[in-house]
C-alpha cells in the first residue's frame, strides 16, 4: 500500500519514525510522468532501503521563465500506479504552496563552477532550483541513500559535490540511464515530441555511440569526439545543437584527453523540446 502524503510535517514525521524505528530510508526525487527510468532508480531504492520514499514535484524554481513549466507532462494517478508496482511506500506529491510558502524562495542554496557550463549555460539558475529543492527534501526527509539517474550527470556531480562539502549525511547513489529499445534516453519530454521528431531523436545516441567507438578503436582528442557527434547530428538539420563537451564526469571541467572518466554530454533542441543525453567514454554506457 502507497501512502500518499502532500505536507512537509506528515512527511518529517512519518520519515522521523522509520529512522527512529531502524529502518533505512531512501529517497528518489522526481518531477513525475514517471517512466522506466524513473522506476530503475525505485528499484535500486527498494533493494537497500526498508522504506522508499519517491517525491513528486514540477519544482518551479528549476525552470526559467521562457520553459516548459506551464506545460510540463503530468500523470499523478499513472505516476501512483507505477509507485505502487515498484513497492514505493511513501509518495509526496506537496503544491507549490507547501514547498515554497515565501516565493520565490529568499534562501538558495549554490553549487559554484559544477553549474556554469553545459546545461547551466543555457539554463542558468536551473541548478540552484535543483539544490535548493534537493536540500529541502533531504532536510525533511533525512534519507541514508538518495537516488538519481545518470541521465542528468551535471544534476549528478553536482548533487555530489553539494553533499560532500556541505557533509550532509547522505550516500548519494547515481544509476544507470534507461534507454527506448532505439537508444532514445527516456524523458518525460519525449512527450512533447512530433511523430517526425520521435524518429530522428535516437539519432542523439547513435552519435554518441559513434564517437564511443571511435574511442574504443585508440582515439583519446576530445575535439575528434565532439567533432564526430556533430557532424552526425547535423544530417538532421532539425537539429539544433546546444553543446557538445567531453568533461570529466565529476568536476564537469574540459579535459585534454579522454579517458575512464571522461562524460561525451550532448543537449539539443528538436523543434521546441530540448533533450540531453550521454555516455562514460571508455566505459560501455
Ligand atoms: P525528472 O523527473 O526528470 O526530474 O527525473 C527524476 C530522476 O530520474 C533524476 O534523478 C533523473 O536523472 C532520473 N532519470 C530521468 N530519466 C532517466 C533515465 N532515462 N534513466 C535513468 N534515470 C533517469
Amino acid at each position: 500500500m502507497v501512502e500518499i502524503v502532500e505536507t512537509k510535517s506528515a512527511l518529517r514525521a512519518r520519515a522521523d519514525a522509520a529512522r527512529a524505528a531502524g529502518q533505512r530510508v531512501g529517497l528518489v526525487p522526481t518531477m513525475g510522468f514517471l517512466h522506466e527510468g524513473h522506476r530503475s532508480l525505485m528499484q535500486a531504492a527498494r533493494r537497500a532501503c526498508d522504506v522508499v520514499i519517491v517525491t513528486i514535484f514540477v519544482n518551479p524554481m528549476q525552470f526559467g521563465p521562457n520553459e516548459d513549466l506551464d506545460r510540463y507532462p503530468r500523470d499523478l494517478d499513472g505516476d501512483l500506479d507505477a509507485c505502487r508496482a515498484e513497492g514505493v511506500d511513501i509518495v509526496f506529491a506537496p503544491s507549490i504552496r507547501e514547498m515554497y510558502p515565501r516565493e520565490p524562495s529568499t534562501t538558495v542554496v549554490h553549487v559554484a563552477e559544477l553549474t556554469t557550463g553545459l546545461c547551466g549555460e543555457s539554463r542558468p539558475g536551473h541548478f540552484d532550483g535543483v539544490t535548493t529543492i534537493v536540500t529541502k527534501l533531504f532536510a525533511i526527509t533525512g534519507p541514508c541513500h538518495a537516488y538519481f539517474g545518470r541521465k542528468d550527470a551535471q544534476q549528478l556531480a553536482v548533487i555530489t559535490r553539494m553533499v560532500d562539502e556541505l557533509d550532509l549525511p547522505v550516500t548519494v547513489v547515481g544509476c544507470p540511464l534507461v534507454r527506448e529499445s532505439d537508444g532514445l534516453a527516456l524523458s518525460s519530454r519525449n512527450a512533447y515530441l512530433s511523430a517526425e521528431h520521435r524518429t530522428i531523436a535516437p539519432q542523439i545516441h547513435a552519435a554518441l555511440c559513434l564517437a564511443a567507438d571511435a574511442v574504443a578503436a585508440g582515439e583519446t582528442d576530445p575535439r575528434r569526439a565532439v567533432d564526430i557527434v556533430r557532424a552526425h547530428l547535423r544530417q538532421w538539420p532539425d537539429f539544433s545543437i546546444d553543446y557538445v563537451a567531453c568533461v570529466d564526469s565529476a568536476t564537469l571541467q574540459a579535459v585534454d584527453q579522454i579517458d575512464a572518466d571522461t562524460l561525451l554530454a550532448v543537449a539539443v533542441r528538436l523543434g521546441s523540446t530540448r533533450l540531453i543525453d550521454n555516455v562514460l567514454l571508455g566505459a560501455s554506457s
